[in-house]
């Protein structure tokens, strides 16, 4: 039995109308084509073509692309705002998005013209995919230790090495690729290049990129993370993001789109935990225990209330991040304190809401085992939640210098 009162990322912030009506399409559109289909698609680990049609209608790959390539425009809170309502359906939908949005902001950011032209508006129309790849099997956090070596060759470079967990990446025809140019070089960030590496979707031999089968994951299925692996992979030199001159920046343009990638992972630890608390203030009103529905025994109502502040928590948290950053000012420690905040919550929100399904919150027949499934990947990716503490503690320091 639904709500009388929605449970939604935006209701009661203050917000414009023109946000507010995105907002609510999203919120529709979720309530009509994701929620109805997800559980059926997770369970297959199939992924949501139809979904992804309905959202390219919308517009919705180009939300964060500016509208001179064919996108929407929209602002980070705007974004923000509909990747929590877009996971509220289902995570991988939101992970399907969330690549054209780091792709195509960083070369809306740092791209050549002519790489604008190229990608951006194709990008927007959802007609080709991109992922981001910075990942190997031996250097995650530690980005700086990649091995992935791109060597410069006349007017090409040629690619070794292997990357792992490419969200996208099958069906991308573009990867933002981090590799070393210069492995000797120090400070090692110096020696880091961002390519467009162009690539046929669905193909796994492309001579020498092979892509392999999806990986087996525990939850975020219906969205593909793979491997890819080089052997003398020959790309031209234009490929570098920015252009030629950009060589040896690529650390720098790559974390830049981590920065708002941040607080898009932070939207959708919120989204999680907004399905959470929906559906178990439906069930605790209708299952009864000891004679009274288990919503009005104090321990329920406890967890109702921590995951409901934490919530409320959590969206002020990325909404102050995201306004920073569309103020155009450095969002670092913010981004952090939303990701690791929201993230940790949607875990918390995830085991809350299986608890107060007891028996059923461990079946596959309800919702809340595929949260409890999804929601720690947000404590790990985009930098863990280990690696947020730090960013968030060596920016106090930095920021609070003694005079
Ligand atoms: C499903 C999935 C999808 C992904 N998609 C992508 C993608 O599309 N593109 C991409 O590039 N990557 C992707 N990743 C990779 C993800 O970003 C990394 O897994 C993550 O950054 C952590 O790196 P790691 O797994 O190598 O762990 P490690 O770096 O080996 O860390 C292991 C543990 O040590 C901790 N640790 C490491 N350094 C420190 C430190 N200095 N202080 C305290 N603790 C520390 C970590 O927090 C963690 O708990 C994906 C991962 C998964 C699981």
């Amino acid at each position: 039995m639904p709500l009388k009162e929605r449970i939604s990322a935006f209701d009661g912030l203050d917000i414009t109308p023109e946000q507010r009506e995105i907002l609510e399409a999203i919120r529709e559109f979720v309530d009509r084509e994701i929620i109805p289909v997800a559980k059926e698609l997770e369970a297959k680990d199939e992924f949501p073509t139809k979904i992804v049609e309905g959202l390219r209608d919308m517009g919705a790959f180009g939300m964060r692309i500016p509208t001179e390539y064919g996108g929407l425009g929209l602002d980070l809170v705007t974004y923000a705002l509909a990747i929590a309502e877009l996971t509220r359906g289902w995570m991988a939908v939101s992970g399907i998005v969330n690549g054209q949005y780091i792709v195509g902001g960083m070369i809306a950011a740092h791209g050549s013209d002519e790489q604008k032209a190229n990608y951006l508006p194709r990008l927007a129309a959802g007609e080709i995919r991109s992922c981001f790849s910075m990942t190997e099997p031996g250097a995650g956090s530690d980005v700086q230790s990649i091995i992935t070596t791109a060597v410069r060759d006349g007017d090409e470079f040629v690619i070794n090495g292997s990357k792992m967990w490419v969200t996208n990446g099958d069906r991308a025809s573009v990867i933002a690729l981090l590799v070393k140019t210069d492995p000797t070089a120090d400070p090692r960030y110096k020696g880091m290049t961002a390519l467009l590496v162009d690539k046929l979707p669905q193909v796994a031999d492309q001579g020498g990129m092979k892509i392999s089968p999806p990986l087996g994951k525990l939850g975020y299925h219906g969205v593909e993370s793979i491997e890819i692996s080089f052997e003398d992979y020959r790309v031209p030199v234009s490929a570098v993001l920015g252009g030629e001159d950009k060589i040896g920046t690529g650390f720098l343009q790559m974390m830049s789109g981590i920065e708002t990638g941040r607080i898009n992972v932070a939207s959708r630890g919120l989204g999680i935990s907004l399905r959470a608390l929906e559906l178990s203030l439906e069930y605790a009103q209708q299952r009864e225990a000891f004679g009274k529905p288990i919503g009005h025994h104090q321990l329920i109502q406890k967890k109702l209330a921590d995951m409901a502040t934490r919530i409320e928590a959590s969206k002020h948290l990325i909404l102050a991040a995201a306004r920073k950053k569309d103020s155009g000012q450095r969002a670092d420690i913010e981004a952090g304190m939303a990701k690791l905040y929201a993230t940790e919550s949607c875990q918390r929100c995830a085991e809350e809401a299986m608890r107060i399904f007891g028996g059923y919150g461990y079946s596959t027949e309800y919702e809340v085992e595929r949260l409890y499934r999804d929601a720690p990947l947000m404590m790990i990716g985009e930098g863990s939640n280990e690696i947020q503490e730090t960013i968030i503690a060596k920016g106090l320091l930095k920021r609070y210098e003694l005079i």
